[in-house]
Formats: C-alpha cells, structure tokens, sequence
C-alpha cells in the first residue's frame, strides 16, 4: 500500500504514516473504488489504495492528478463542514477525453480529526450511451436525417443563442398516402429516401434538413433578413421534386406544399416556430404555392377551435337559449308566429350572436346535436303556451335547419319524434331552411323535404333571393313560404333595384301559390309598402326584436287582448 500526502490550501503537504487506515478493505465495499481522506492539522491527507488511479484511468501519478486538481477543495470543505454526507457528479475535464463519476462523500464518524470516504462510481459508460441514444433518438432511422425532436433540438439550440434570421420551410408531400397504398410501404421508404436526397442535394451544407413526420420534411435556413431567400428555397426543392422518380418501373410524380415561418415573427419555443409552418402548409395546398404563416390566421383557427370547445360544453349543459322574434301577418299586424332564433352567453357572460357560432357548428358538426336540442326546445315552449293559453295558442314556431342536419341527421324521423312527445300536430312547426341545402345534394334534399313535409310542418325557404340556385328547383319541391331576404327588404325604400327585385320575388311565390315573409322590417312605413305589393307577412325591428320566452309570451298575450 502506498500513501500519497496533497497540498491543501496553501499548506504545506505531509506525509501520512503508514497503516492508519484500511482503504483496501473499504475499497472492496464500493462499486468501484474509494479514497480515504482527512484533514491533519488542517491538511487535506488522502489515503489511495494501490493502483486505483490506473483503474480509473486518472493516470500515474497522484500528485498532479484532476483528482486533487478537480475534487481536493470540495472535500477539504467537506471535511471542514459538519454534513455526514454529500453526493455529486463530477465530469473529469479531460481533454481528449470526457469521464463522469458519481462522487459521495461520507463522514467516518469514530474518528477524533475530521475523516471520510470518497467514493468514486465511473458513469462514463452510462453517459455514452445515454449520448448515443439521444442521438438515435433524434435521428430517423429511414433517412438518417434529424427527426421530429432532432430538428425541433437544432432550431431550439438557435433560438437559445437569440438567433433570429433564419425561416423553417415544412414541405409536405402531397398523396404520399395513396403512392405508399398502391406500391406498398417498401417503394414508400424508397422514394422517402429518394426524396430526401435530392431535397438535402437543393440545400446548402449549414442548411438542416429533418423528416418530422410521415411525409413532412423540415428545412432550417439561415436567410440574412432576406424573406425572398425562404421563397427561393422553397422553389428549389419544389424544382429538384418536380422531376418525377423511377420507381420499380413505376415513374411517380410527387408534388409538395410548402409552408414558412420566420425567426423574427417567432414567439414561442421551437415546437411551436414549427406548427406556424405546418399552418401555412393548409394555405399552400389552396394555392399552390408557398406559404408563410400569418399570425392572424392561425389566431383565428386557434379562436375557432377555443369556440368550438366551449359550445360543445355549452350544448352539453344546455347553455343554449332560444328567443323568439314575431312574425306578423302586415295588413292586420296579427303574430301568426315566432321565429326561433338560438343565442348563446358564454362563459364570460357575452351573448354570441348566431352569426358567430351557427358557422363554427356547422364546421365542426356540433349543428346536429344543436339542431336537436333547438328543436325539441321550441316544441317544448309552443306546448307550454298551449297550457298557459288554456288551448291552442293561435301561433306556429319557426325552426331554422342548416343543411348539414338535413344531409347527415334523420331529420325527418327526428321532428315526428319531437312532435309527439310535445303532443303537438306537425302543422304547429315551420322549419326555414336556405337554398345552399339545395345546392349540396338537388336529389337527396327532395326525398328529405318530402318526408319533413308528411309531418305535417310547413317549409319555408329562408333569405331567398340570396343563394344562386336554379329557380326550377322550386316548382319540384314542397315549399310553402318563401321569406324574402333582410339584404333587399332593408333600406328598399330608396333603391329601385331592391323594390325591383322584391317585386319579382311576390310575384314568383305567387305564381307558385307561396306565402311570402320579408325580413328585416325596420319601420313600419316599410312594413305598409309591402303589405301594398302583395307580401303577406312580416318580421323585423319594427315589431319586434327577438324576445326571451317569457317577453315573447307577454307580448303574445297583449297582442291578443
Ligand atoms: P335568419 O334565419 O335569417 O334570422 C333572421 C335574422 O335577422 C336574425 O338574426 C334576426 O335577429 C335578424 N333580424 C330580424 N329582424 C331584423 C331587422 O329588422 N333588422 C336587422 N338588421 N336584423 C333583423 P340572428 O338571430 O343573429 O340569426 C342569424 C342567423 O343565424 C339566422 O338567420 C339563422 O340563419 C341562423 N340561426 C339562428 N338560430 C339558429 C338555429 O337554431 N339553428 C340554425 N341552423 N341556424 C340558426
Ligand atoms: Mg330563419
Ligand atoms: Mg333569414
């Protein structure tokens, strides 16, 4: 055994005499080996068992080792302090090369001077393969290129440094899906691979170039300030791939959309830099050619999909409301209706007007179950007039139907079931409906509309004169009332051409035997003029706003007085 004595502070070093300690015996309760050390007036003393620092690989010679370099001072303070244990990792400053031990620190308590064991666990093998697999991690097996988090890893390491001249380009490969269905995922892997080739060929070497998903690559590039130099990449790539691929003799054609987003618009971290691009790419695909993400765009999604969210709480807890806006025949001023018209108070107490969000559940398809709810909902209320009147109210309820319920809802079915469980007849219920459900599906909406009709209910086109259908489609159809649209009732007073077209329009219903609602009667002067032309009922601000239940029953009720 040999004992080697280190400086400390600015003391002098010692010899230790031989036999103090059994290091050998402690070095064999360790994982990989330990070192006694000791303060002797003041002095850090290690005690090294034999041999240990060629084990560790920490070279010959004690004295000038990293060891003392490195660790002598954290021990000495250890040794100094009153903690009984201390633990942390130490890389080994190498040059060359890197080593990581976990280091304790344990005090030996017996001992009058100050004395502990330091024992070192070598996790340079560890660390190396944790290095390798996050390399693997961050690497796509099938191009070698930087996958998701790889590249996600770069474009972050250049936000960290507070670069912001750069763009990132996500190129989408348009039909991959269907080549990899038809040829089979192998040729799928090969064109990846080919197309990845010649993508990195169109790029710069300081360029990155990643696969971040299926069909979806990612370049990052630096461009000076310069947004044209994106747009140029952009052209490159969509150059080199617009030369079709020889694929088992099968010549293949691979299109791509391009969307960009820019370091100096970045807010956000790098995931988030990488879906501003993937948004774009929906844009590209719509027009053909590169896109740059537009931050009121994706704001606007973002809104939608936030709307989306809370109307589905909201239909789910019945946070929905129905108001109800008379309809009255214009020569007697008589209500012989109410249109039912939803509204919604959101979380924060705003009402939202349909406008805001009928379309938003129409794109999402939360319209069916609104459209059930809204409905049985007016049923209910009509029934409850009925009770209150002591007999039938004298009043049908007007439900507007988007033309998404009447494609994937059984509508028909639906407003039988309805009718029923409120106890009314079908003739009670109008249900409006706009000419874009016509335009979907001609055929299909016929038979639906036939089959709405043997209910009993009565079918009104909703602001006609707006939609460009055929006008043929009305004589084959079982339409009653024709409503003519706000746009041409408002202001018509002091525009011939709207007086033209309303005209036109009366003139039509009647000549198909239809009743005619305007909407949008703002005065009664307006309403007059109308009656005079030949409309036969009306609805707007000058009778009414749209009223809650309660309000629309008073009114009701003071009408009829
Ligand atoms: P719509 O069916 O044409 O309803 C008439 C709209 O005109 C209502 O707007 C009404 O408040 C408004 N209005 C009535 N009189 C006047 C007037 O004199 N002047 C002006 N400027 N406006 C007037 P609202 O309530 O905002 O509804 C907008 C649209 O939302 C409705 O147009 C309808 O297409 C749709 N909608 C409303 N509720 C439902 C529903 O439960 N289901 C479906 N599918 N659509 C609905
Ligand atoms: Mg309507
Ligand atoms: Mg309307």
């Amino acid at each position: 055994m040999r004992f080697n004595v280190f400086p400390f502070l600015d003391a002098d070093p010692v010899v230790m005499p031989p036999g103090m300690t059994a290091a050998e015996g402690a070095l064999e309760l360790l994982p990989i080996a330990a070192v006694v050390a000791g303060l002797e007036n003041g002095r850090l003393v290690l005690e090294l068992p034999n041999g240990i620092y060629r084990r560790l690989g920490l070279g010959a010679d004690p004295a000038t080792s990293v060891l003392v370099q490195e660790l002598g001072a954290r021990i000495a303070e250890f040794l100094h302090g009153n903690a009984m244990r201390e633990e942390f990792d130490w890389r080994m400053g190498g040059a060359v090369e890197q080593r990581q031990f976990a280091v304790t620190l344990a005090r030996v308590t017996k001992r009058t001077e100050p004395r502990c064991l330091v024992s070192l666990v070598d996790r340079t093998g560890e660390m190396r393969t944790e290095v390798n697999l996050r390399r693997e991690m961050s690497t796509d097996s099938l191009t070698g290129l930087p996958n998701r988090a790889g590249f996600g890893d770069r474009l972050e390491a250049l936000m960290a440094r507070g670069v912001t001249d750069y763009a990132v380009l996500v190129v989408d490969l348009e039909r991959f899906g269907r080549i990899n269905s038809c040829l089979g995922g192998m040729a799928g892997d090969e064109l990846l691979m080919a197309v990845a080739r010649r993508m990195k060929g169109a790029l710069r070497a300081s360029d990155v170039l990643g696969r971040i998903g299926g069909d979806e690559f990612g370049v990052l590039v630096a461009i000076d300030g310069n947004r044209a130099e994106a747009d140029q990449v952009a052209r490159r790539i969509r150059g080199v791939l617009s030369t079709p691929f020889r694929l088992s003799d099968f010549e293949i054609r691979v299109e791509c959309a391009v969307g960009m987003a820019f370091g100096a618009d970045a807010i956000g971290d790098a995931e988030d830099v990488i879906r501003h691009a993937q948004f774009a790419v929906r844009r590209s695909k719509e027009t053909g050619q590169a896109e740059a993400y537009q931050t009121q765009a994706f704001d606007r999604a973002r809104e939608r999909f936030a709307m989306e969210t809370a109307l589905r709480r909201a239909i789910e807890a019945r946070q929905l409301e129905l108001y109800y806006q008379p309809i009255c025949d214009l020569s007697s001023g008589r209500i012989t209706a109410f249109e039912t018209l939803a509204r919604w108070t959101d979380e924060a107490g705003r009402v939202l007007s349909p406008t805001e969000f009928i379309p938003v559940a129409e794109e999402s398809g939360l319209i069916v179950p609104l459209g059930r709810w809204a409905i049985d909902e007016a049923l209910r209320t009509l029934a409850a007039w009925d009770v209150r009147a002591g007999g039938q109210c004298g009043v049908q309820l007007a439900v507007n139907l988007s033309p998404i319920q009447l494609q994937r809802d059984a509508i028909a079915p639906l407003v039988a079931a309805a009718l029923a469980k409120h106890g009314l007849p079908g003739n009670r219920l109008k249900l409006e409906l706009t000419e874009s459900a016509l335009v979907a599906d001609p055929d299909g909406i016929a038979e639906v509309l036939h089959a709405l009709k043997a209910t009993g209910a009565t079918i009104a086109m909703d602001d006609f004169g707006t939609g460009y259908s055929n006008l043929a489609y009305l004589q084959r159809l079982p339409i009653d009332i024709l409503k003519i649209d706000r746009s041409f009732v408002t202001g018509m007073l002091a525009d011939r051409d709207k007086i033209a077209i309303v005209r036109a329009i009366l003139s039509l219903a009647s000549a198909l035997g239809m009743d005619t609602v305007a909407e949008g009667i703002e005065t009664p002067e307006l309403g007059q003029t109308l009656a005079a032309l030949g409309c036969t009922y009306g609805q707007g601000f000058a009778y009414a706003r749209p009223l809650c239940a309660e309000d629309a029953w008073a009114l009701l009720v003071a009408r009829s007085a």
